[in-house]
């Protein structure tokens, strides 16, 4: 199969962390008989800096004619770097905004795995983590609360300020087909979450939600309220699968899901439209602090890579092989600096691709 993958390697860290992932789907290429075609072109800092713009039409263009992005990162220290003098609309983390609009990327994924190797790091009780979990929060990522009508307004000197939820069936459908769609790639199960005793927006989507899984009788459904999902997060988090949610409380579980892994160099993402495309992405920024210094865990992205895989091309085969060398190599003991505890083998970002890229069978 022939791959046409857009590369953005970004700032700070990105450009060292996408070429241990190109790596490793170079090998992938190589055992299961691929080709890769990659593109680069700039988002954030480094387009700024060529540019004078965090994206422009060309790359965008680039990157609808590809079959899939894999990004690094992008942004640099808010505080001392001068691309944070510039206006908000010419800022790095502009662009980012730009191309997930331009590619109407609606469905955000994060997965949270808890690796037996790492457990340490998760913060919960030991009781907890024991079970282990394996999730992947699906967050809508273009309607509701951040998207809605908004004002501010003074009414006899008192100011009050307005945010307008609204979902049509049409916005919730679509992510629940793509959730339903993924769960049947996992362990079979959806968790919608809504605040459905309160609000009529999801009322809504719960109603939607269960029309969409008529369509998917083999997969599990259950709806749960918001305030109790992210209390079971910390619970009981192994009961999860797949959590299917709205902008807003997507937005705030993904990060609790996220934090209980306890290890940010870790945590892949994945935004999707309404095709096979993706944009496939770490869920930690561009590191600034440790930029250039060869240090950096390019985990995440080689985990983003293999999602890339699986949701944009089908390969589930090589995805798992991808996701099997993360494992081989934790349990081998080899650690970036982030993940590092005593009796490891502390090792560079170069040479951690290596050695995922080589555990590829
Ligand atoms: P960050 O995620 O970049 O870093 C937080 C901490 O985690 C730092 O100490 C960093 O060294 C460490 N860290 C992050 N990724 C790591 C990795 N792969 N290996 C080892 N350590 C790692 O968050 P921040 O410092 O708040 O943000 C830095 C810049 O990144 C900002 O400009 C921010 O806007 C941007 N950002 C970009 C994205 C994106 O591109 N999608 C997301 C979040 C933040």
């Amino acid at each position: 199969m022939e791959l046409h993958i857009v590369c953005i390697p970004g700032d700070g860290i990105g450009p060292e962390i996408v070429a241990e992932a190109r790596k490793v789907l170079d090998r992938v290429a190589k055992v299961y008989g691929h080709t890769m075609v990659y593109k680069d072109i700039l988002m954030g800092g480094a387009s700024i800096d060529v540019h004078g713009v965090p994206l422009t039409q060309e790359a965008i263009a680039d990157a609808k004619a590809a079959d899939a992005v894999l990004m690094g990162s992008i942004g640099g220290d808010t505080n001392t770097s001068p691309w944070y003098k510039l206006p908000p609309n010419l800022r790095p983390e502009a662009g980012l905004l730009k191309i997930r609009k331009e590619l109407q990327l609606f469905a955000n994924l994060r997965p949270a795995y808890l690796y037996e190797e790492l457990a340490a790091a998760c913060p919960l009780k030991e009781e907890i983590s024991r079970a282990g979990f394996d999730m992947l929060i699906m967050r809508e990522l273009t309607g509701g609360l951040y998207f809605g009508e908004r004002k501010t307004v003074e009414e006899n000197g008192v100011r009050k300020a307005y945010d307008t939820l609204t979902y049509d069936e049409n916005e919730i459908r679509r992510i629940a087909v793509k959730g339903f769609e993924i769960a049947r790639k996992r362990k079979h199960k959806v968790t919608s979450v809504d605040k459905a005793n309160v609000l009529d927006s999801s009322r809504l989507w719960r109603a939607v939600v269960n029309e969409v899984a008529q369509d998917y009788p083999d997969v599990e459904v259950e709806h749960m309220l918001v305030d109790n999902c992210a209390m079971q997060l910390v619970k009981d988090p192994a009961q999860f699968d797949v959590i299917l949610t709205e902008n807003m409380f997507g937005d705030i579980l993904s990060d609790e899901a996220s934090m209980v892994t306890g290890s940010i160099g870790m945590l892949s993402s994945a935004s999707l439209n309404d095709t096979k495309f993706g944009l496939y992405e770490p869920s930690h920024g561009s590191a600034p602090d440790i930029a250039g210094k060869d240090i950096a865990n390019p985990i995440a992205t080689v985990l983003s890579a293999a999602m890339m895989l699986r949701y944009s091309f089908d390969l589930d085969k090589e995805a798992d092989a991808v996701e099997n060398a993360v494992k081989q190599v934790l349990k081998e003991g080899y650690r970036t600096g982030d993940i590092f505890s005593d009796g490891c083998v502390r090792v560079g970002c170069r040479q951690m691709g290596d050695l995922l890229a080589e555990r590829i069978v």
